[in-house]
């Protein structure tokens, strides 16, 4: 690969961050941080540029005129806006969203996922979502990767993995979920603590907090199996089943 197909390969993927504020330059106008990736590529020329970013702004649901502003002159959702603008001013297939609503108060994290899901129609987008809330993971995504101690332990189909749960840590997690239905709820927490990512327990990682735990578990790592069509599991009761 040349060094122009390098660079073309890494603008197609861009980032959102978690923490708008520490992920803008306080020393820069809003126009500037939106501005500076095109400009240093040739996306745009110099004389295109102010409209090039007030556009973009507008793309993001912001007054173009806010442009001239610093970062600590927006609001926590707005600075949201910012950072996907920015990532959206090289024209990139691919965003990485790293927890990039879990900093906003749960009003705006609803604006802003909507904003996502509103771009990645207009611009036809992928995005690898990372978010520990998996209601805001099922609501966004088409399919779902459930991590646990760095191993990928299950992955399915949104609508499928949310239904119908394999993994016990999934079963755990999509138990929390909030949900509008009437009654009472009664939740309960995944006993124990998590371990060290740096010393994980032998075996399943998981099986310190398992309710299922068995012998088995806590001497051998279980494989990442298919447990029905496009969808894997790594869990020894499927063995079993
Ligand atoms: S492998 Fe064992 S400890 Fe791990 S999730 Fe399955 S039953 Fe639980």
């Amino acid at each position: 690969m040349s060094g122009a197909e390098a660079r073309a390969a890494a603008l197609n993927i861009q980032m959102v961050f978690q923490d708008p504020m520490s992920s803008l330059n306080p020393r820069l106008r809003v126009r500037d941080i939106i501005g500076e990736a095109p400009r240093v590529h040739g996306i745009v020329k110099r004389r295109d540029m102010a409209a090039y970013v007030e556009d973009i702004l507008g793309q993001v649901g912001l007054d173009p005129a806010m442009g001239k502003r610093y970062p600590h002159q927006f609001s926590g959702g707005q600075r949201a806006r910012v950072g996907i603008a920015r990532a959206l001013a090289v024209k990139p297939d691919f965003l990485v969203c790293d927890e990039s609503v879990a900093a906003l108060d749960v009003s705006i994290q609803a604006q802003v996922l909507n904003l996502f899901v509103q771009l990645r129609s207009e611009f036809d987008l992928t995005y690898l979502f990372i978010s520990h809330d998996l209601g805001v993971v099922e609501h966004i995504s088409d399919r779902i990767a459930v991590m646990y101690l760095g191993r990928l332990i299950e992955l399915g189909t949104a609508q499928d993995l949310i239904a119908r749960p394999n993994h016990p840590y999934t079963q755990a997690l999509v138990s929390e979920i909030p949900t509008f239905e009437t009654g009472k709820k009664i939740y309960s927490a995944i006993k124990g603590e998590i371990p060290s990512p740096l010393n994980p327990p032998r075996g399943c990682h998981f099986h310190p907090r398992c309710p299922h735990a068995h012998a088995r578990c806590r001497e051998e790592a279980p494989a990442l199996k298919e447990v029905a069509p496009g969808r894997l599991s790594a869990c020894h009761l499927n063995d079993a089943a």
